[in-house]
């Protein structure tokens, strides 16, 4: 199918670099452009002696022509892209590097239990993946989480695990994907840029199970309706979770519940909140679909820590609890982290200064027993505090903060880092303040 083909790659970055370096094993003739001319310049280099040629900087009008078989898109290209409009109109086929993976993976009789979902997608594709490698199986981690599948194609053999991230934008150009397990973990009104409505999102969502049938399993959240409605015809097995009511896996009086009985006591995983224990259902349902033993799946779900700064548990010193959630740029992330705890909080907040208000969290601080209010936006945070009879110090930097909120800290208590602002006035990246964040819990253990 994609052998001694014309093929035109839109967008290079990760994905289309990796999909035309492994599509110019096949005696293609291929052509890649994007418009941004900042590449990495070895991978530019790399595919111009693979004999591939490299458009850069631009989308001159004539270089795509109808006699191009394919075009391969990069996801976060628009559907109304001036390409895209000619290649619909000259049948020229659309598809982007996850489906083109799908091609050749299909053939190789492999496992692909695929995750998308508003949320959690990330955190539950990680567990699946960490609980299958456990178990000792042969198992990719690709996708959205920033491994481009066709990256893997010469490594992935027979009967090996492929556990696949699929975006929003993804899903707009899949068709013939197919996982034998996939998972939804619930839907909400965001993102829905990329496909104009909501009514488009959760349709796009559905592409997931298009082409599952009853030998295929679709794991699904009976809370949320929106997943309901999107799930109610489709061809695959279905299994489901709950937060709140019996189902084949649920929460109940602080255990999991696996098929009505007793599968794990919340307390003894290491993620916390309700959401994330949403996740790990998701996770033990598909784990238990593959057969991986309750020791492997306990194992890892009992010594998880989280995804790299979403809120990510970094150790205890005297009993007090570090959290990293630096990725909560924005109030709906840092109100799911403080409605994730009992015990009593102190709060490390600020950042970037929006000029938004975080009047949306006080009823979510009831645990909180001090704000430590930093950077730009740390004078907003205290006004905030104040008008809401919450204590609150400020201070000018991530490491005042650390320092300052583990002197007023006691046993049992929990210093969680989820600033609720985007991290651009000190940082480049909230990486780098989460990053520096684990760096001083770990000077503080050290002194
Ligand atoms: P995604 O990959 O879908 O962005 P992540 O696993 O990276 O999701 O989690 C990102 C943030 O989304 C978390 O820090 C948390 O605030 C929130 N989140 C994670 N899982 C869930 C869930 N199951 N339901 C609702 N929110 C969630």
């Amino acid at each position: 199918m994609f052998e001694n083909k014309k093929i035109f790659i839109l967008g290079m970055a990760r994905s289309g670099y990796e999909a035309a370096k492994f599509l110019s094993k096949y005696n293609n003739k291929i052509i890649v452009n994007d418009g941004n001319p900042n590449q990495d310049i070895e991978h530019v280099e790399e595919l111009k002696r693979l004999g591939i040629e490299v458009i850069l900087g631009d989308h001159p009008d004539n270089i795509l022509t109808y006699d191009f078989d394919y075009l391969i898109k990069n996801p976060g290209i628009k559907d109304n892209h001036k390409y895209v409009l000619y290649a619909n109109k000259n049948n020229i086929k659309v598809i982007n590097e996850m489906e083109l993976a799908y091609y050749f993976l299909k053939n190789k009789n492999t496992n692909i239990i695929g995750i998308t979902g508003t949320n959690g997608k990330t955190t539950t594709t990680t567990l699946i993946y960490e609980i299958i490698k456990k178990s000792g199986r042969n198992v990719h981690l690709t996708g959205n989480i920033g491994f481009p599948v066709c990256s893997f194609l010469d490594k992935i053999k027979d009967n090996d695990y492929v556990v696949v991230e699929v975006s929003i934008q993804q899903l707009v150009n899949l068709d013939m994907f197919r996982p034998h397990i996939a998972v939804l973990t619930n839907i909400s009104e965001a993102h829905i840029d990329h496909v104009g409505s909501y009514e488009n999102y959760k349709n796009t969502k559905k592409k997931i199970f298009q082409r599952q049938d009853k030998n295929d399993y679709a794991i699904i959240n009976k809370e949320n309706s929106d997943c309901l409605e999107i799930t109610n015809d489709i061809n695959s097995t279905k299994l489901y979770f709950s937060s709140k009511n019996n189902t084949d896996i649920y929460l109940k009086d602080g255990y999991i519940y696996y098929k009505d009985e007793k599968y794990i006591k919340t307390d003894s995983l290491t993620l916390v909140g309700n959401h994330n224990y949403e996740n790990i259902m998701c996770a033990i349902l598909a784990c238990k679909l593959l057969n991986v033993s309750d020791d492997d799946i306990i194992s890892v779900i009992t010594t998880f820590k989280g995804v790299e700064h979403r809120l990510e548990y970094v150790k205890t010193i005297n009993g007090i609890k570090f959290y990293n959630d630096s990725k909560a740029t924005n109030n709906k992330s840092t109100m799911i982290a403080l409605d994730s705890f009992s015990t009593p909080i102190i709060l490390l907040m600020g950042g970037l200064d929006r000029g938004n208000s975080f009047d949306e969290l006080a009823s979510y601080m009831k645990n909180v027993k001090l704000v430590v209010a930093f950077g730009e936006s740390k004078l907003r945070v205290k006004d905030f505090c104040d008008r809401f009879n919450i204590d609150c110090k400020v201070v000018e930097n991530l490491r005042e903060a650390t320092y300052l909120a583990y002197d007023n800290s006691n046993n049992g208590d929990t210093i969680l880092l989820s600033p609720a602002s985007a991290s651009w006035d000190q940082y480049k990246k909230f990486e780098d303040r989460g990053k520096e964040f684990k760096d001083l819990v770990n000077e503080i253990e050290g002194k």
